[in-house]
């Protein structure tokens, strides 16, 4: 099965079984810096110093997450879901606010579920796990063509701004048969998504590498931990969001900054796509 947009007058496809890795990411890089001369897009100057959640905003985080999920779902994407296991899901959720951290961290790397970065590297190998590889919109280039605040990702290796875009890459490297993309606008998008997946693969294991702010990281995580899922949330950098206004706005398509996955992190993230690739 093929991805929709390497059909029609998108049939670039640059990670493909007559070339290596190494070859692939070669001729990616070679054309990201033609379509930089071709068209140049805003870049942060430089990283700004902030703390990921702000003193006043980390009070009664938990709390906030709560309140956000119940009240907030206006589309009705995750509690209709919830109620399907009532009982499972509560008990998991109350069983993740005791503990005071509802993941583990290691630098840039949130882990839910896992101990380790080698036992999550471990499960991206077995292939009879869904691996779920998700992206926040608000690292998307101000110039993307689908626009930031959208699920949507047209990822089109012959667009400029596609071309300079870490997330182009990452969905270009990436396999379509094992991998299940999602480009996320909100936090009730990404929740209703992966309970889908849940719901639709009650025997699979679910495992997820997705881009997002600390503050979403550390307000969500019991959230993940009541589904169940486990996986790497990589910590994004840049104008994130560290206080709650920023977050509702950000909620609500109004982010004027640009985050990004800090360089180290970048690389870690297409060692384990190319992990999953190979699997
Ligand atoms: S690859 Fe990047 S620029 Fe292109 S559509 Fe996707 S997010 Fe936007």
């Amino acid at each position: 099965m093929r991805r929709k947009w390497y059909d029609g007058s998108m049939k670039l496809k640059i990670w493909d079984q007559s070339a290596t890795w190494e070859e692939s990411e070669k001729h990616w890089e070679e054309g990201a810096l033609s379509a930089a001369q071709q068209q140049s897009i805003q870049k942060l100057s430089q990283l700004p110093k902030m703390v990921g959640i702000t003193p006043d905003t980390a009070k009664f985080l938990k709390w906030k997450a709560f309140r956000w999920m119940l009240t907030k779902d206006v589309d009705q994407k995750v509690l209709p879901q919830f109620w399907k296991h009532p009982f499972k899901y509560g008990w998991r959720y109350l069983k993740s606010l005791f503990y005071k951290k509802g993941y583990t961290r290691k630098g840039d790397f949130f882990l839910y579920g896992f101990q380790t970065l080698e036992q999550f590297e471990k499960s991206l190998k077995n292939r009879e796990h869904l691996f779920v590889l998700g992206f926040s919109y608000c690292h998307k280039p101000f110039e993307c063509p689908s626009g930031r605040f959208t699920s949507e990702c047209i990822h089109d290796a012959d667009h400029p701004v596609c071309r300079q875009c870490f997330i182009g890459k990452s969905v270009h490297a990436s396999k379509e048969e094992n991998t299940i993309l999602l480009f996320i606008p909100t936090v009730h998008y990404i929740a209703g998504k992966i309970l889908e997946i849940v719901h639709a693969n009650p025997k699979k294991k679910i495992i997820f590498l997705i881009t997002a702010c600390e503050m979403t990281l550390e307000m969500f995580s019991d959230w993940g931990n009541m589904v169940g899922i486990q996986g790497v949330g990589v910590r994004l950098d840049g104008r994130i969001c560290n206080t709650l206004k920023a977050f509702e706005l950000s909620e609500q398509g109004i982010k004027p900054g640009l985050t990004v996955v800090l360089d180290p992190a970048q690389k870690q993230m297409l060692e384990w796509i190319r992990i999953r690739r190979e699997t």
